[in-house]
């Protein structure tokens, strides 16, 4: 077997590594398995593709290598657990920007060299090279403003709501037709000196289209985006496997590519919207819904009280949202549940697919503190048996229980499927105060006869509730 066989037998392993991993992270039981797996994957590609490259010069990648770690290693100390989705999103963002500097340099390389020299180094056509690297910076380009972009939305330094203006679709249509259009001038142009022109002016669009395509999502529609930028971030990768001729790269960025869609179609379904109608409804760019016109005010209860209710339930659901992320209280959350089982009441958790920031974040958390799987109740599963649930205790969580989205047409977030807490008998809110959820609408849940507020920072209030139980 001769020198490059071997090199393809090792990428064929890594990517069935990927493949296994991946398949793995589907449990939580496999899942640490996987992601060491699907690391060792990685390890391998890296390392079979600096013997296969041939590198005479080891000092950038050893200089990238150090600067990366560093950055990674103090990001991992330093990032709060409630700020992990808008690292995420950075990085996709990164990755873009990787495909789309990968793709500038083999540009800069056929400037070097010329079409055809560069053509017979790759034993490719030329205009498949121009094809492939126009590809992956147009994919990357898009993935890097656009997360950036998601980003800030996400940690609140830009508005998170949607924003629209007159002529939005027909701007972004022409962009998108301006950018289609240089990429077919840039692939067929033989000279040089136009293609650089055409290749820059791509780079720009593509930077500007990034933010132009977030710019109308907002509001409860981010997951949808973040997990599409997930999947162009893959696309991105994988298009600069086709430019510098690297099948593990191909493969890697396919599978990510695949992943990401698949995520973006399940939560299109969790917000009961089609993906067309998220990119480019601006729904939710008016943001306040009839709600806003109840003047009831929410009635508060003391711990002590709540704990007198929760004693005599037979049944409790918890339903977690972001805020139970802010508070850190999934371990004094398991240990609540525990003791109402003791106590006699059949105890389950609501998953919503969009609660917290990031898709499973709830699932992740829980995890972290040992809920049992079979306690964890998807949405679909818990809402036919809410009107039968003694007491539900909504922690943090504000979106995924807005009323509004079942009953008011006028709502932004009208149509998205929630958990049904208000049909359970009674309704305890555990929040810190009058703050509103992602979407910042008002939630008319809190007003309603069945619903008691026990304001407090989540995880304080459940410790009360917990010492209440032990006596
Ligand atoms: P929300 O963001 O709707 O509400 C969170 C609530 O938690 C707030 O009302 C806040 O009220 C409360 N809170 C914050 N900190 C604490 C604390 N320490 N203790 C107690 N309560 C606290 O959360 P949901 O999970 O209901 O909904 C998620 C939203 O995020 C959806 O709109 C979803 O579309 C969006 N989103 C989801 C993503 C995903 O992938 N899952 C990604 C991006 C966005 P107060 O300040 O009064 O305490």
């Amino acid at each position: 077997m001769d020198f490059q066989n071997l090199i393809n037998l090792a990428y064929v392993i890594a990517a069935t590594l990927f493949v296994f991993g991946i398949k793995m992270l589907g449990s939580a039981d496999t899942a640490r398995r996987g992601n060491l797996i699907s690391g060792v994957g990685m390890l391998i590609a890296v390392v079979v593709t600096l013997l296969d490259q041939s590198i005479l010069d080891f000092k950038w990648i050893v200089a990238g290598l150090i600067l990366g770690s560093l950055i990674g290693g103090i990001a991992a100390r330093v990032v709060k657990m409630t700020s992990m989705p808008e690292l995420v999103a950075l990085f996709n963002g990164f990755g873009g920007l990787a495909s789309l500097l990968v793709a500038w340099t083999e540009f800069e390389k056929i400037k070097t060299y010329g079409w055809s020299a560069y053509s017979q180094l790759m034993g490719t056509p030329s205009f498949f090279s121009s094809f492939v690297i126009y590809l992956a910076m147009l994919i990357g380009g898009i993935t890097f403003t656009g997360s950036l972009y998601a980003y800030g939305k996400l940690s609140g330094r830009v508005s998170g709501q949607a924003k629209v203006y007159a002529g939005q679709k027909m701007i972004n249509a022409l962009a998108l037709i301006a950018i289609l259009a240089i990429g077919v001038a840039f692939t067929w142009s033989g000279d040089l000196e136009l293609a650089s022109t055409l290749f820059l002016s791509g780079v720009g669009l593509a930077l500007l289209f990034g933010i132009m395509g977030v710019m109308p999502i907002g509001g409860g529609d981010m997951p949808v985006i973040i997990s599409l930028l997930n999947s162009f971030s893959g696309l991105a990768a994988s298009a600069a496997g086709f430019v510098i001729g690297n099948n593990v790269l191909i493969v890697a960025g396919c599978l990510v590519g695949a992943s990401g869609l698949i995520l973006t179609a399940i939560m299109c379904k969790a917000m009961n919207r089609s993906l067309g109608n998220v990119l480019f409804s601006g729904f939710g760019a008016t943001s306040q819904s009839s709600g806003d016109e109840d003047d009831r005010e929410p009635k508060a209860i003391s711990t002590q009280d709540a704990f007198y209710v929760l004693e005599a339930a037979n049944s409790v659901v918890f339903i977690p949202g972001y805020g139970m992320a802010v508070a850190q209280a999934q371990h004094v959350v398991k240990e609540l549940g525990e003791l109402l089982e003791e106590n006699g009441a059949e105890v389950n958790f609501a998953i919503h697919p969009v609660a917290g920031r990031m898709p499973g974040h709830m699932n992740v958390l829980l995890a972290e503190a040992d809920v049992p799987y079979e306690q964890l109740v998807e949405m679909d599963n818990i809402n036919p048996i809410m009107p039968t649930v003694d007491v539900a205790v909504v922690i943090g969580a504000n979106d995924v229980v807005n009323p509004a989205a079942a009953d008011d047409e006028t709502s932004p977030i009208y149509g998205m499927p929630i958990i049904e807490a208000h049909k359970a008998k009674t309704v305890f809110i555990l929040k810190r105060g009058q703050g509103k959820g992602f979407s910042g609408l008002v939630n008319k849940l809190f007003v309603m006869d069945n619903s008691r507020m026990i304001y407090g920072d989540a995880k304080s209030t459940i410790s009360d509730l917990v010492n209440e139980l032990k006596g």
